[in-house]
């Protein structure tokens, strides 16, 4: 499902005004290096804007009669809370246990539910691709991964589910000997909240 949909732009300019788009030199959470970094703490941290922009990404599986919402922890949830409000499904979040994803406080999946896995942003997919496995492996069935931004550089996100954002970015990303604004010895920053050693 492309995520170039005609909302795209004015959408885009809605993350400038509230500066969600940062430019510099960024390490983002897969490792990679860049120029630009989005800040989705800058949309969420607005309950009106999120609300208002998320129940407009959820009209995709507004008739898909959606169980839950997931998102992996920390950037996930408020995500997964906005989308699940907008389909009237449960808000469900999985921590890290070690390396690994897992649903934690008692959360469960229902065996064959409709589930809509949710993340802030999306560039390897690394995380949205260890909730749908788990999603998958709890009994759940997902129809899909919604994100509030694709910066992904694989058609569809790499996912054999739909895959629908707000705002679609291909910044260059550099892996991190080959970063041109490393050479430049601009020192780099590590805006996410993924801890080092847990990247994936
Ligand atoms: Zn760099």
């Amino acid at each position: 499902m492309a995520s170039a949909d005609p909302g795209a732009t004015p959408m885009l300019d809605e993350f400038r005004r509230l500066d969600a788009v940062q430019h510099g030199h960024f390490r983002l959470s897969s490792g990679l290096h860049s120029d630009t970094y989005v800040q989705c703490a800058r949309i969420l941290e607005r309950p009106d804007v999120a609300g208002r922009l998320l129940a407009e990404l959820a009209r995709a599986w507004r008739d898909g009669a959606v169980d839950a919402v997931v998102g992996p922890a920390v950037g996930g949830i408020l995500v997964a809370y906005e989308l699940a409000r907008a389909l009237g499904a449960r808000a469900v979040y999985m921590e890290r246990e070690g390396q690994r994803l897992a649903f934690r406080r008692g959360f469960a999946l229902r065996s064959g539910a409709p589930v809509l896995v949710a993340e802030d942003v999306v560039t390897t997919g690394g995380s949205a691709q260890e909730v749908l496995a788990a999603v998958r492996e709890a009994g759940g069935r997902p129809v899909g991964v919604a994100s509030l931004v694709d910066r992904s550089s694989t058609p569809g996100g790499g996912f054999d589910v739909p895959f629908r954002s707000l705002v679609k970015l291909s910044p260059p990303v550099y892996a991190a000997e080959e970063c041109p604004l490393c050479r430049q010895g601009l020192p780099v920053v590590k805006p996410g909240t993924r801890p080092e050693a847990q990247r994936a």
